[in-house]
């Protein structure tokens, strides 16, 4: 049986911390979730008879400060993908240096099959399971795969009638009206279009001049088209789940958005011709956005890559068997702890105006989150610099993360 994604993260941490001289000790908390919590949720379903559902909340390091990760629903959730995930989470909030810890939790349930009432009270029946473990000091949830503002509106609510007084951020991605931050949704996108233009000054790439792919249409992948549209940049292929569209001279991805919107898939927008989601990934383009499912990238297909930038905003498209093909022939990945990190920062954001109490417009959000992100793109990019040769922008990633939660460890005197 191959590795789980939990073991290649611990493995990621070994190397990281190794790389960088991290002591021992440290690298061992860095390899284990402080804290993981598993419940039962009864749930009296529309049928009359009551289900019970298995959730999880794991709570990977608080060195930095509270725990900060989403919240996914999925049938296939395991205990093992919610401590990756979260794992994940600690390197991810390091990299853009936000004040978090990581953390991830998931329900095993499907909510495609799911009513309404149904989604609201399991995601009410979690909240009074875990209500004492999580906190707006202690560990913040976030929509993640399947979970969305309504469901994080209704979780706050919960948690707020359970602690007696109103706390908005214990919870962030929540809609508007109920203390969410303007430019939340769209935050993913924006940071992978930040990171992805220092990417292209680092080459030489004139984005004015250059062509994208994007595998994904959904929020972040057709959003993400948009930016770099509006930079100059030629969309000459795009794909969702049911297939895709490629036009050498160019795609205007507000028409296919419209498009999409109206026949549910890409497929068949006019003046185009069809393409395969894997064709899309070998195409001779100069930035590749893979902003759908993970593992796309493999060992098996990664020397036909032919894109100069590849900026990961689905999580984990790049296979580690890919990796070190792609360092060898040059291509610049953009790993999605980096590259997706545009989220969560919004997330910090949301969190520090429900503290505040006082909102931001959507333009002081994205000038901040600007700078959050081509920090983060340097300091990474710097230390892959310095290694060149022998690391990989992944690993380069994973070092500028542990060594910042090393630090902290050490100063707390954990270790
Ligand atoms: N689920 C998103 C992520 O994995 C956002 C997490 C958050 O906003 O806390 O980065």
């Amino acid at each position: 049986m191959g590795k789980t994604w939990f073991e290649v993260a611990q493995e990621r941490i070994q190397v990281a911390g190794e790389k960088l001289g991290t002591s021992p000790e440290i690298i061992e908390i860095l390899k284990h979730p402080l804290r993981s919590l598993q419940v039962s949720i009864p749930v009296k379903m529309d049928n009359g008879k009551t289900k019970i559902f298995t959730g999880f909340r794991v709570q990977h390091n608080d060195a930095c400060g509270p725990t900060k990760g989403g919240l996914r629903f999925h049938p296939s959730e395991t205990f093992d993908d919610v401590k990756a995930l979260a794992t994940l989470m600690t390197l991810k909030c390091a990299v853009v240096g936000i004040p978090y810890g990581g953390s991830k939790g998931g329900i095993i349930c499907n909510p495609k099959e799911m009513s309404q009432g149904e989604i609201e009270r399991m995601s009410r029946g979690y909240i009074d399971a875990i209500a004492y473990f999580i906190g707006p000091d202690k560990d913040i949830p976030a929509p993640d795969v399947y979970t969305n503002p309504q469901i994080m509106a209704w979780m706050v609510d919960e948690y707020e009638k359970i602690v007696g007084h109103k706390a908005p951020g214990v919870i962030t991605g929540k809609p508007l009206i109920v203390g969410g931050a303007k430019g939340r949704g769209n935050a993913t996108a924006m940071g992978g279009l930040y990171t992805t233009r220092e990417a292209a000054k680092v080459i030489g790439l004139d984005m004015k001049s250059a062509t994208a792919a994007i595998q994904g249409y959904g929020n972040a992948g057709s959003f993400a088209a948009k930016l770099l549209y509006k930079d100059g940049v030629k969309i000459v292929a795009a794909t969702d789940s049911k297939g895709g569209v490629y036009n050498p001279e160019g795609i205007d991805p507000f028409a296919l958005y419209d498009y999409k919107t109206e026949h549910r898939t890409v497929q068949g927008f006019p003046g185009a011709q069809d393409i395969s989601n894997e064709a899309l990934l070998e195409l001779d383009v100069d930035i590749l956005v893979p902003a759908a499912l993970q593992a796309q990238i493999t060992g098996e297909n990664a020397s036909r890559i032919k894109a100069k930038i590849i900026t990961e905003l689905a999580n984990g498209p790049v296979t580690p068997e890919a990796d070190p093909i792609l360092t060898q022939n040059k291509v610049l990945v953009i790993p999605d702890i980096l590259a997706n990190a545009g989220g969560v920062t919004v997330s910090y954001f949301e969190w520090v105006q429900n503290i505040y109490g006082y909102y931001w417009t959507e333009e002081e959000t994205y000038e901040k989150l600007e700078r959050i992100m081509k920090d983060a793109f340097h300091r990474t990019h710097e230390m892959f610099k310095k290694n060149e040769g022998g690391i990989t922008m992944r690993m380069a990633t994973d070092m500028v993360a542990v060594e910042r939660v090393a630090e902290a460890i050490k100063v707390k005197g954990w270790v």
